[in-house]
């Protein structure tokens, strides 16, 4: 693979507290372009910089890019640990076909990011809740006006070292139950990965945050009853024992943390359900005190305990607002596997 070295590298971060989530990039980046007629070439790392673009480019009006979100970790032997990458990038392939951008070649891609990850190994950090998070995304880069799918495409993976995705670190989230505006509807782009979706979230999440929730509870778009998921998380409940997730319904964006907790959780005999699960449901369990834990799952924060919901109004406090014991297992569970303290059982993580 093409390699283009860069004139002087950056300063790394020293303290591995400080990180944030993603302010801070390697660097180097993976880059391939697309052309019609042509498919995709050029497949090369090449220093992390700004690249320019003319302001007609079709995916600044017309959104049509996708993107993916993993990470990668070290242990103390200097082992780079990639966790479920295929599954990031199988399911890169399935939101380019809801929109219109070419697919991409899974097995080159994936030794595109190896390559990088090995280039870049010094800025994994190692501290506990740190990871090195990689961003693939693919962006339809010709100049053009007419509402058309794009004629070419940049594919790149960036690089951040990252620390806790919230600032509160593990501390139990607080969301509102949001019963008016709508994130995604069957049919619509709800499971593809696509970078609309997220505009399209910003309202309720900023009004959310001036009212002092972390997060946005969604609810389906036609009756506005049933739960779909969190800001970017997949949501879970444990009323009564049985660990329940919503279905997944076409507005749901099917989570690779959301499909390693279900398998965790069923190998170790756990009831979970995969089924339609109303907000009416949720609060009923939690007044009749059946509601043992809530919790989002996602890449970025892995397992984020829910300590409170309000729904029209009214708070709903979930296990006195502490983290639960499926919920903590889970996190602790997934973490150990990604950083390799526990066993990767399930044959996850890809070591380079
Ligand atoms: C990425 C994402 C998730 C979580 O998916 P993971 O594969 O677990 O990171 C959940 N919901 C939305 C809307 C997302 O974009």
């Amino acid at each position: 693979m093409k390699f283009i070295q860069a004139d002087v590298l950056k300063q790394k971060p020293t303290d591995e507290s400080k990180l944030g989530f993603g302010k801070i990039f390697t660097d180097y980046m993976f880059t391939m372009k697309y052309k019609v007629g042509q498919g995709w070439y050029d497949a090369q790392i090449e220093p992390h910089r700004p690249i320019a673009f003319d302001l007609a480019t079709t995916v600044f009006h017309y959104a049509q890019g996708i993107f993916e979100g993993l990470k990668a970790f070290k242990n103390e032997k200097g082992e780079i640990r990639v966790f479920r990458p295929e599954e990031n990038f199988k399911r890169m392939n399935r939101s380019a076909v809801r929109m219109c951008i070419p697919e991409i070649d899974e097995k080159l891609v994936l030794e595109g990011l190896f390559e990088l990850l090995k280039i870049e190994k010094d800025w994994i950090p190692t501290s506990p809740g740190t990871a090195l998070y990689i961003r693939p995304s693919i962006v339809a880069t010709n100049v053009a006006l007419g509402v058309h799918a794009g004629t070419e495409y940049l594919f790149f993976i960036i690089l951040s070292p990252v620390g806790s995705y919230y600032a509160h670190g593990l501390a139990p989230t607080r969301l509102l139950v949001e019963d008016f505006y709508t994130r995604a509807t069957v049919g619509g782009t709800g499971e593809a990965k696509c970078i609309a979706n997220y505009a399209v979230s910003l309202r309720a999440g900023e009004e959310a945050a001036k009212k002092g929730f972390d997060q946005v509870l969604w609810l389906d778009a036609n009756e506005k009853k049933y739960v779909e998921e969190v800001g970017s998380m997949n949501m879970f409940f444990v009323i009564d024992g049985e660990v329940i997730t919503p279905m997944l319904t076409g507005s749901i964006l099917p989570g690779i943390t959301r499909k390693s907790c279900i398998e965790l959780l069923k190998a170790n005999g756990y009831k979970v359900s995969e089924r339609k699960i109303s907000i009416d449901e949720v609060i009923e369990a939690q007044a009749a005190g059946k509601l043992d834990e809530a919790f989002g799952t996602g890449t970025a924060a892995v397992i984020s305990p829910v300590g409170m919901m309000e729904y029209k109004g009214r708070d709903y406090v979930v296990n006195n607002n502490e983290m639960g014991k499926i919920t903590k297992w889970l996190y602790d569970t997934i973490t150990g596997i990604q950083t390799g303290r526990l066993a990767d059982t399930h044959n996850w993580v890809v070591k380079l």
